[in-house]
C-alpha cells in the first residue's frame, strides 16, 4: 500500500533534480544553433562549373530540379577547324518544398557545381517562393563554408602533383634565363658560303 504523499514527493524529487540540470534548449531565434559545418541546411549553385548535363535532374528522386538550356554554336578554335556546340544554362531551380535533402544531386554532380550549406533561414508565408532560382541559388554559395584541410599524411592528389610538377619546372627554367642574363648573347649566324672565316671579301670571286 503506498505511503499518502509519496506520489508527490516523488514529482518534486524529479522536479528539483531537472531544476538543477544544465538547460539544452536552444532559444532560437534568439540564441543562434551551433550547426555542424556540413549541415544540410540549403543548396547551393556555383553555376560557372555546371556543364547542364542534366544528372542532377535525372537523379533527384523528388523531381525537384528545373533546367532549361539551349544550344550555341561556337566558332573553331583553327583555321579549317571543326565548329563546336556547347549548352548555354538558361534557368536552373530547386523547389525546396519538395526537395528531401537527400543530396543525391550533389553526389552526382560530376562537375562539383552544387554544394551543401548550413544556411536554413529561409522559410517563405507562400510556397511558391521555396522555388529557389539560379541568381537565389548562386546566393546561397557565399554560405557555403571551406572543404576541410587535407589530411597532411594523405597522398597529393594527381592533380596537385601535376601543377606543382609544372610550377617547379618553369620556376627552374626562369631561374636558368635569369642566370644567363637579361641579354644573353643569342646563338651566332652560320657562316655562309661565300663568308667562311679566313676568307677575305672579294676572294675566290672569279
Ligand atoms: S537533395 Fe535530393 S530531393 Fe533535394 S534536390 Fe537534391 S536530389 Fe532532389
Ligand atoms: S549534375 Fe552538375 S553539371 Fe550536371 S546539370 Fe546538374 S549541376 Fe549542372
Amino acid at each position: 500500500m503506498a505511503v499518502p504523499g509519496s506520489g508527490l514527493a516523488k514529482g518534486l524529487a524529479v522536479t528539483l533534480r531537472t531544476m538543477t540540470r544544465r538547460s539544452v534548449t536552444a532559444h532560437y531565434p534568439d540564441v543562434q544553433p551551433e550547426l555542424p559545418p556540413r549541415s544540410r541546411g540549403v543548396i547551393g549553385l556555383f553555376e560557372e562549373n555546371c556543364t547542364v548535363c542534366m544528372l542532377c535532374a535525372r537523379e533527384c528522386p523528388d523531381w525537384c530540379i528545373y533546367i532549361d538550356s539551349h544550344k550555341e554554336t561556337m566558332p573553331a578554335a583553327a583555321p579549317g577547324g571543326r565548329e563546336r556546340s556547347r549548352n548555354v544554362l538558361d534557368r536552373f531551380a530547386i523547389d525546396f518544398a519538395l526537395c528531401m535533402y537527400c543530396g543525391i544531386c550533389i553526389e552526382v554532380c560530376p562537375f562539383d557545381a552544387l554544394f551543401w550549406s548550413p544556411e536554413f533561414e529561409y522559410a517563405e508565408t507562400d510556397i511558391r517562393d521555396l522555388t529557389h532560382e539560379r541568381d537565389k541559388l548562386r546566393e546561397w554559395m557565399w554560405t557555403v563554408p571551406e572543404p576541410p584541410a587535407l589530411d597532411p599524411a594523405a597522398e597529393e592528389p594527381k592533380e596537385m602533383a601535376a601543377a606543382r610538377k609544372t610550377a617547379e619546372k618553369r620556376a627552374e627554367q626562369q631561374a636558368a634565363q635569369a642566370e644567363q642574363g637579361p641579354e644573353a648573347p643569342g646563338p651566332r649566324p652560320s657562316p655562309s658560303s661565300s663568308e667562311r672565316p679566313g676568307q677575305a671579301e672579294g676572294e675566290g670571286e672569279a
